[in-house]
């Protein structure tokens, strides 16, 4: 039976991952600061504490785990990422965990681990338009994030590649779009654009819904079950370059908030509001190199994704 180690396994995406290698009959210890915010964790064994402190990652890496899935990261939407506010955190905690973890790993002799960068590390000058071409993975240099978000990724990114290089590390690195679901968290101020959009659907009775920018900006987004797909297929893969897992399917805002309202049923219109914290202008996931390597790349359509959210989001505040 494999041992996996979830850093990150209350969060939303880790909380996932957890389920599938359950399923997948791994042994698992997850490791957060918290447990998941909407159901129990399926793990073995679960630690609460915090990656930054040395003496937790001592805990949660002990020689008899085979694999590291690395998703722990201070993590939000627009208003946790883009307003400034966070900066000094996001940088110090992200970039804290990241290498605590690999040092532990090297220390005791583990080296294969899984790492969650973002597609916040591709330079803010080739998403200036609404319809600029999708992103590839060989675009990443010269570097130029529009967040320290993205900064810390891409250093973390070539932290886990100088492992990989001096210590013999065997890493894999996905660059996620957008990933939403069920079990994501949609309030509080941490949530992303989906969430969120779900959220006040969901809660208006015929008033009109608020939508950042002029809601033109495009993006694509990856619904949770495709992201965990992708995530096992790359570490059962040969393949130690950062590679993107997103949909290619591009959207604009105000046509995903268009879609979630007629899948309510509900008749509302959309008022779109000025706002600093908005993020790029368009941003699309080139998939040609996941193709090529791995024979598959996500297919779903955003309305299958988004309706199932949209469902879950809406129960869970209306009952
Ligand atoms: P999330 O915030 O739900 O999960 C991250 C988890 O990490 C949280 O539960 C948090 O408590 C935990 N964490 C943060 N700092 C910690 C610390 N010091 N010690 C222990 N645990 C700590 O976010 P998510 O959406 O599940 O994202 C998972 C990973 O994927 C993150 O690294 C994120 O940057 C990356 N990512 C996510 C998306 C997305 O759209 N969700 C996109 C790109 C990249």
């Amino acid at each position: 039976m494999k041992k996996a180690l979830v850093c990150g396994a209350g969060g939303f995406i880790g909380s996932h991952l957890v389920k599938r290698l359950k399923d997948e009959n791994y042994w698992v210890r997850g490791v957060d600061l918290k447990y998941p915010l909407f159901s129990d964790s399926r793990a073995n064994e679960f630690i609460i504490g915090d990656l930054t402190d040395m003496n937790i990652v001592k805990k949660a890496i002990t020689n008899e785990i085979d694999e590291v899935y690395q998703l722990a990261a201070d993590m939000g939407g627009a208003d946790f990422i883009f307003t400034g506010e966070n900066d000094a955190d996001i940088m110090n905690n992200s970039a804290t965990v990241n290498l605590n973890i690999l040092r532990m790993m090297n220390d005791i002799g583990i080296n294969k681990i899984f790492y969650s960068s973002s597609a916040c590390i591709y330079p803010e000058n080739l998403q200036l338009e609404v319809d600029m071409p999708a992103l590839s993975e060989d675009m990443a240099y010269p570097g130029n994030p529009d967040s320290e978000y993205g900064w810390e990724k891409l250093f973390s990114e070539r932290l886990y590649k100088a492992y990989e290089k001096n210590h013999s590390f065997n890493v894999r690195i996905a660059r996620f779009h957008n990933i939403f679901g069920p079990e994501g968290v949609y309030q509080g101020g941490r949530e992303k654009a989906p969430a969120a959009l779900c959220r006040k659907v969901a809660m208006s009775n015929g008033e009109d819904i608020e939508v950042y920018g002029d809601g033109y900006q495009t993006r694509s987004f990856l619904y949770i079950d495709e992201c965990i797909e992708g995530i096992r297929r790359l570490m059962d893969s040969s393949i130690n370059d950062p590679i993107n897992i997103g949909s290619d399917e591009c959207i604009s805002i105000n046509d995903f908030a268009n879609m979630i309202i007629s899948i309510s049923k509900k008749s509302i219109g959309i008022q779109n509001i000025e706002v600093k914290q908005l993020g790029v202008r368009g941003r699309n996931s080139d998939n040609t190199l996941i193709r090529d390597k791995l024979g598959w790349s996500p297919m779903q359509s955003l309305e299958v994704g988004i309706k199932k959210t949209y469902e879950w989001i809406d129960k869970d505040i209306n009952g």
